[in-house]
């Protein structure tokens, strides 16, 4: 099997059939015309060359039969999801996956009869006893993005399979090189690109992964029917991002790394959630099924919610914002926009703090952390104003 630098770097691309070009050209163009020859492209809505560089990365990457890449993170899970529900089904999904695809699921599905029960359990066990005969399809997150939540894949995907139901992961935290779903029992590992693998904060997009048939099958109905495509020029980013992935996923653990020891052992952080720390829960599962830890993490500081907003504040070098993934280190505290009730319901602490660590030195994130949680101890408490509904 060929590295992830060597798929990286050429799977996909073909200097001989673009004039010797390496990097495979941007094909912006919405028809291909038939008039003099046939190149099988047709409309850039269900192929295009410049797309398909990119989809040719992300499956090898995943070991999969075949990928599609779609306008963004929630165009691939939408689609996915879709595809194996109809009126009358019932999803089992993991109750902390990422917030705009509960949502989907819970909120839009359930006006078109789909059903889908939350599980907080992360074994076959807890998974099994939510499936009922309507149970078609089963949604993981491994590891989830506020608490890093991990499930047993392997065991979860085999269960679903035993009542005929697929399942669906969402493996944008651990990106292919980390964790390969297909090869533990996945029918469909889907990601958000705009996160890692994209890895410059400068697009949306999104992708899924499997076998040929089924990824075949969903492009043909519902990427074409609903239209979540990718545009040829968002395609290039994500294939320019591709290139360097290994290097910078390199770089990004091993920077969580020093940034997780350095919160674990600071005396106003009270716990820290991370995958790859010491006093990680799901230890076992995650040592199982990743070869390596990502740098999203998350803490519990010895202050309230109160002086959290001093705390991002206080932050000289980190961005304050959603997503992650890109070069730039960014914090962000659900409890200021979440709901009380909505972080209860998801069991994360009101005060988490959850830090993307980025690509910069990592002593200049360490400093500007220290800094910020000093800062906001010294600070007076602030009163919460009325909290939004943003997307995290
Ligand atoms: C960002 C994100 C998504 C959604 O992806 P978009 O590209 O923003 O549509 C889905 N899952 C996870 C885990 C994410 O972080």
């Amino acid at each position: 099997m060929p590295s992830a630098e060597d798929i990286c770097a050429h799977e996909g691309d073909n200097p001989s059939r673009w004039l010797g070009a390496v990097s495979t050209p941007i094909f912006q163009t919405s028809l291909f015309s038939h008039r003099d020859h046939d190149s099988g492209y047709n409309y850039t809505r269900s192929a295009n060359p410049t797309v398909e560089a990119a989809e040719a990365k992300i499956a090898a990457l995943e070991g999969a039969e075949r990928a599609a890449c779609f306008s963004s993170g929630m165009g691939a899970i939408s689609s996915a999801i879709l595809h194996f529900v109809r009126a009358g089904s019932r999803v089992v999904a993991h109750r902390n996956i990422y917030g705009p695809a509960r949502n989907f699921l819970s909120a839009y599905l359930s006006r078109f009869g789909v059903e889908t029960v939350f599980v907080s359990g992360n074994d076959a066990a807890s998974f099994s006893a939510a499936m009922n005969t309507h149970t078609s399809l089963v949604y993981l997150e491994s590891p989830t993005t506020f608490l890093f939540l991990a499930q047993d894949i392997r065991g979860i995907a085999a269960a679903a399979r035993a009542r005929g139901a697929a399942t669906v992961i969402d493996n944008t935290w651990a990106t292919p090189l980390y964790q390969k779903p297909l090869a533990l029992g996945a029918d469909l590992s889907v990601h958000s690109a705009s996160k890692y693998l994209g890895g410059h904060s400068d697009i949306v997009a999104g992708a899924i992964a499997g076998k040929a048939e089924l990824v075949e099958s969903i492009v043909r109905s519902e990427r074409d029917h609903l239209g979540a495509c990718m545009d040829p020029h968002q395609a290039w980013l994500l294939t320019r991002g591709l290139r360097t992935l290994p290097l910078r996923m390199e770089r990004h653990s091993e920077n969580a790394h020093i940034v997780a020891a350095f919160l674990e052992g600071h005396e106003m952080v009270e716990r820290l959630y991370w995958p790859g720390a010491a006093t990680y829960p799901d230890q076992a599962i995650v040592e199982a099924q990743m070869t390596g830890y990502s740098s999203v993490l998350s803490f519990v500081p010895r202050f309230p919610l109160e002086r959290v907003g001093a705390f991002l504040s206080a932050l000289k070098l980190l961005e304050v914002g959603p997503s992650w993934g890109g070069f730039e280190s960014l914090a962000i505290a659900p409890g200021i926009f979440m709901d009380d009730s909505v972080m209860a319901e998801l069991g994360l602490p009101r005060n988490l703090i959850r830090i993307a660590v980025g690509l910069e030195s990592a002593s200049s994130i360490t400093e500007d952390l220290d800094d910020a949680l000093r800062a906001a101890v010294a600070s007076p408490p602030l009163v919460l104003g009325v909290k939004g509904t943003k997307n995290a």
